[in-house]
C-alpha cells in the first residue's frame, strides 16, 4: 500500500517535471520573434532571460538593478545566480498556476560556461532539456537587424557600440556552449537569415518531429 502510494507520487512528479528547450543564436538572430510563434502553435511558455533581467532591473528598490543595467549595456553576461533565480521563479509561478503548463522555451540562455554550470548544478534534477534550438545567422545580418530594432526598441544595447560588444561576447562565450551541445547531439539548427515565415517553416519541422 505504502509502496504503491510512493509509486504514484513518483509517477506524478516525473510527469510534471518541466521540459525545456533552450533557444540560442546571436543578438537579433530571431529568437524572440520565433518564440512568439512557437508559443502560439505549440503552447510552450516563453521565458526570455534578457526580458526577465530587464524587468528585474526596472523594479523599484531591487538589489541588482544597477549591476544588471551596466552588464546589459556592456554586452556582458550577468552572474548566473541572478539569472537562474529569475528563470526558476518564472517557471515555478507558471506551474503553480497550471501544473499542465510544463513546457518552456528558455530564450537567450545559457550564454556562457558560468550559465551552463549554474543550470546543471541547480536545475538538472528539476527540469529536462529536450534540445537546443539554434538560430544560425551571420554577424552582419544580426547587427543590421538590431540597429533597425533600435530605432524604436528603447533598449540601451541596440546601438553600434553595445552591439559590437554583444557580438564579441556571443562569439567568445555563447558559441562554444552551442558547440558543446552539438557534440551531445542536442542542437537543432535553423538558418536564421531567412524571412520570419520561412524560418518558422523550418522551426515547425523541428517541433513536429520532436513532439
Ligand atoms: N543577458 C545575460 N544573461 C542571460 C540573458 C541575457 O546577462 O542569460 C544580458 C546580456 O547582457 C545580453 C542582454 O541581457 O547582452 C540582452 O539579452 P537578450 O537575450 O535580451 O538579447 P537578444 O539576444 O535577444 O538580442
Ligand atoms: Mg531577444
Amino acid at each position: 500500500m505504502v509502496i504503491s502510494c510512493w509509486g504514484a507520487l513518483i509517477r506524478k512528479l516525473l510527469m510534471m517535471k518541466p521540459k525545456v528547450v533552450f533557444v540560442l543564436g546571436g543578438p537579433g538572430a530571431g529568437k524572440g520573434t520565433q518564440c512568439v510563434k512557437i508559443v502560439q502553435k505549440y503552447g510552450y511558455t516563453h521565458l526570455s532571460a534578457g526580458d526577465l533581467l530587464r524587468s528585474e532591473q526596472s523594479k523599484e528598490g531591487t538589489q541588482y538593478g544597477e549591476l544588471i543595467g551596466s552588464y546589459i549595456k556592456e554586452g556582458k553576461i550577468v552572474p548566473v545566480e541572478i539569472t537562474i533565480k529569475l528563470i526558476k521563479k518564472a517557471m515555478d509561478e507558471k506551474m503553480a498556476q497550471d501544473a499542465a503548463k510544463n513546457t518552456f522555451l528558455i530564450d537567450g540562455f545559457p550564454r556562457n560556461t558560468d550559465n551552463l554550470n549554474g543550470w546543471n548544478k541547480q536545475m538538472n534534477d528539476h527540469a529536462d532539456v529536450k534540445f537546443v534550438l539554434f538560430f544560425d545567422c551571420s554577424n552582419e545580418v544580426c547587427i543590421q537587424r538590431c540597429l533597425e530594432r533600435g530605432k524604436d526598441s528603447g533598449r540601451t544595447d541596440d546601438n553600434v557600440q553595445s552591439l559590437l560588444k554583444r557580438i564579441q561576447t556571443y562569439m567568445q562565450s555563447t558559441k562554444p556552449i552551442i558547440d558543446q551541445y552539438e557534440k551531445e547531439g542536442k542542437v537543432r539548427r535553423v538558418d536564421g537569415a531567412k524571412s520570419v515565415d520561412e524560418v518558422f517553416v523550418d522551426v515547425q519541422k523541428i517541433f513536429d518531429s520532436e513532439n
